[in-house]
């Protein structure tokens, strides 16, 4: 078995606590060429819902990554990302998915926030992403990845999701959603937050074989 195989590996699977198929294809990639079995909700039967009731993305990723590993008994990793405006005291934050309202629409979303930017000029806003891993019980790692941009004056681009179309990066001159899906990955906080957590698999699956061995399986 090579390195990777000997180290990044666990007894068990880690199950990825979303059912989002594009998050799990980000995971897979990740965790790619090492023997961890991810699974994610979809290979499991129906689970209660979790309430992510967090004021922050740190305590909404930590919530649903040790509600799944309790539930399901097995460890577990989630994501809770957003948008936050510095003009707007850091609106949308954890309601970036709902900004307009329950079961909003990425457009609905992206006009509330053009609406509430009407007349500012300080356009500073950030996109953090919070990547969190639990066992059934005690504590949880947690990974983050930060990057900094403005709100445009209007969208633009029709890549991506969410607020991509108005969040305009100034090192490349251009808003996430007239980005690849690479480059996006390259300076995204998606990507930055995964890029310390792959360097960091080695400590985390040591970290997870530990506390695992000190609860039943
Ligand atoms: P969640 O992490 O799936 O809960 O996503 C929260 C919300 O934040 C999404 O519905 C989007 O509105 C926004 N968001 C998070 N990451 C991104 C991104 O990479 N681009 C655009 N919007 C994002």
């Amino acid at each position: 078995m090579n390195v990777l195989g000997e180290t990044l590996k666990l007894d068990r699977p880690l199950v990825l606590a979303t059912r989002n198929r594009g998050k799990i294809a980000e995971f897979k990639e990740l965790l790619g060429g090492t023997a961890i079995e991810l699974r994610s909700l979809d290979d499991f039967g129906p689970i209660p819902p979790v309430v992510e009731n967090g004021e922050t993305f740190e305590d909404n990723a930590v919530i649903k990554a040790r509600f799944t590993a309790r539930v399901l008994g097995l460890p577990a990793i989630a994501d809770d990302s957003g948008l936050t405006v510095k003009a707007l005291g850091g609106e949308p934050g954890v309601f970036s998915a709902r900004y307009a309202g329950e079961g909003a629409t990425d457009r609905e979303n992206n006009l509330r926030l053009l609406d509430r930017m009407k007349g500012i000029t300080e356009r500073e806003a950030a996109f953090t992403c919070v990547l969190a891993i639990a066992v059934p019980r005690g504590p949880a790692l947690v990974y983050e990845g930060i990057c900094n941009g403005l709100i445009s004056e209007g969208l633009s681009g029709d890549q991506g999701f969410g607020y991509d179309p108005l969040f305009y990066y100034p090192p490349l001159k251009k808003t996430f959603a007239r980005m690849t899906q690479a480059e996006k990955n390259r300076v995204s906080h998606r990507g930055k937050a995964m890029a310390e957590l792959k360097g960091e698999l080695e400590k985390v699956c040591i970290w997870l074989r530990q506390r695992l061995s000190e609860e039943p399986f």
